[in-house]
């Protein structure tokens, strides 16, 4: 006996797995009430304060099981269209669990280390990206822009002579320019690197809603006359909003003349390079300095990853290294015959954290499972989706799509006919909107397009059926009408 205390055992993972798996099985089907429209009966039930003593590895599964659980939220639901992230199919959410323990960090030499560099050259393959293009995982598509700016950065400082992520930024006046349908991480990404979100320049949209280039360009023009140093030009491949694809090639050869790193921000929409109706939208893409996809969002991965590209990982070093640190440089011997002589690809001086879960595994599972052509096959299926919306809003006498989709989103809205006035319609659709994922299983979002105010069901849940989306468009026909008095 050592004296040393013993605590007690938490029970295992087989016996417990099992149950929460029972629950996921039930909850994903969703028969039971909308836990959105419920009074919120769980609040009571999980209030209390700090435990002074554990109620035990036991008790604390079944609450999970039984109270948490089945109150979670609708994001899996096949009904569901109003994010751009998805929920995870089953395989990828299977392989994050047992990362959880059978690889902790994505350090050092296992086979999920193997796994994560191998998982990212598949990525790029996938989507449409040129071999040079070498990643790294990240949290989302947040820290993925951040990157990405990070390594934009420290490329245009070093221009004008500065070692940024070493010695800060000095008085050099900066912008990066992309369209205001751009995702707003880039402006945050813009303020975390000292350059200031306002660096932003907000370049203005076609009917389309894609960059205007022309613009793109008068801006870079007068950047220039001002003295104003070129940091990046990001085109967003499938904007958030509405799928939006920015012509590629056009922006790519504006940034190379004006001396820019050139971005792709492809979170949502990299992927459809995989649909050869979509692939020439795409054209221009090996311009790209760095580009980004998260596969957390149409592939299905469980939330929580990401992956950022760039030509050239040095200039993520120079970004993001991490100072050397004793109690983790001492300990390697730079051999490679056991998991812990080596980091491996050092990640960690190539983005924000040190600590990581190992996130290929999830995208190795998948593109394992379904492959190329699987993925590609609901790729494809989604687009035709919002196709299909856009067509039956087109052909439909009450209704009017705002948007031919380039990708797998739609911007409807309820017009009745004779249309109504368009002072009236911003209000009637978003009645209309508030009824259907009160009264319906239906949650799509809304979106302005143009300034008008349309529903917006954006596909890319592997669960959805057919028969959602033509009953999503009926659903909206029927309360259209009621409110219009149709
Ligand atoms: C979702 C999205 C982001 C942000 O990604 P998160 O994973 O939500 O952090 C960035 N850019 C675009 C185009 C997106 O759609």
């Amino acid at each position: 006996m050592t004296g040393l205390p013993r605590l007690p055992e938490t029970g295992s993972f087989s016996q417990f797995l099992r149950r929460v798996g029972e629950a996921l099985d039930a909850f994903e089907r969703y028969d039971q009430p909308d836990p959105m429209t419920r009074a919120h009966a769980w609040t009571a039930a999980l209030a209390g304060s700090l435990p002074d003593d554990g109620v035990g590895a036991e008790a604390t599964v079944a609450e999970l099981v039984d109270v948490i659980v089945p109150n979670g939220q609708r994001i899996a639901d096949p009904r569901f269209s109003g994010f751009v992230t998805a929920a995870p199919s089953t395989v990828p959410l299977v392989a994050a669990t047992a990362a959880m323990l059978a690889s902790p960090q994505r350090q050092t030499l296992s086979a999920f280390h193997l796994i994560e560099e191998q998982s990212l050259e598949w990525l790029a393959e996938l989507c449409g990206l040129r071999p040079h293009m070498k990643g790294v995982y990240a949290s989302g598509g947040s820290v993925a822009n951040l990157l990405a700016m990070g390594a934009a950065r420290q490329w245009a400082f070093a221009g004008a002579g500065l070692d940024a992520g070493a010695d800060g930024l000095g008085s050099q006046r900066v912008a990066i320019y992309a369209s205001v349908e751009a995702h707003h991480t880039i402006q945050r990404a813009a303020g975390v690197l000292g350059l200031g979100r306002r660096c932003v320049r907000p370049i203005p949209v076609d009917d389309r809603m894609c960059i205007d280039v022309d613009e793109l360009r008068a801006a870079l023009v007068a950047g220039r006359g001002g003295g104003v140093l070129p940091v990046a030009v990001v085109a967003t491949a499938g904007t958030t909003n509405t799928g939006a694809i920015d012509p590629l090639r056009a922006c790519g050869e504006l940034a190379a003349e004006f001396d820019a790193w050139f971005h792709v921000d492809g979170a949502y929409g990299l992927p459809a390079s995989l649909d050869p109706r979509v692939a020439p939208l795409l054209d221009g893409l090996e311009l790209a300095d760095s580009a980004i996809v998260d596969p957390h969002k149409w592939l299905g991965a469980p939330v929580g990853v990401a992956a950022a590209f760039v030509r050239d990982r040095a200039q993520l070093f120079g970004a993001f290294t991490q100072e050397p640190a004793d109690y983790l440089e001492g300990s390697f011997t730079g051999d490679v015959e056991c998991s812990f002589d080596s980091l491996g690809v050092p990640y960690a001086d190539m983005t924000v954290e040190l600590s990581s879960p190992a996130r290929g595994v999830t995208v190795w599972s998948l593109l394992k499972e379904q492959g190329k052509s699987g993925v590609a096959a609901r790729i494809q299926r989604d687009i035709d989706y919002a196709r299909t919306v856009h067509r039956l809003a087109t052909e439909h006498p009450r209704l009017q799509s705002l948007l031919e989709p380039q990708l797998s989103v739609a911007a409807i809205r309820y017009v009745g006919n004779p249309p109504m006035p368009d002072r009236e319609l911003d209000e009637l659709n978003r009645a209309l909107h508030r009824r259907l994922i009160r009264e319906t299983r239906y949650l799509p979002s809304t979106t302005t397009v143009r300034r008008v105010l349309t529903i917006r069901p954006c596909f890319v849940n592997t669960r959805t059926t057919p028969e959602h989306v033509t009953g999503l468009v009926d659903e909206i026909i029927r309360i259209g009408d009621q409110l219009a008095g149709a």
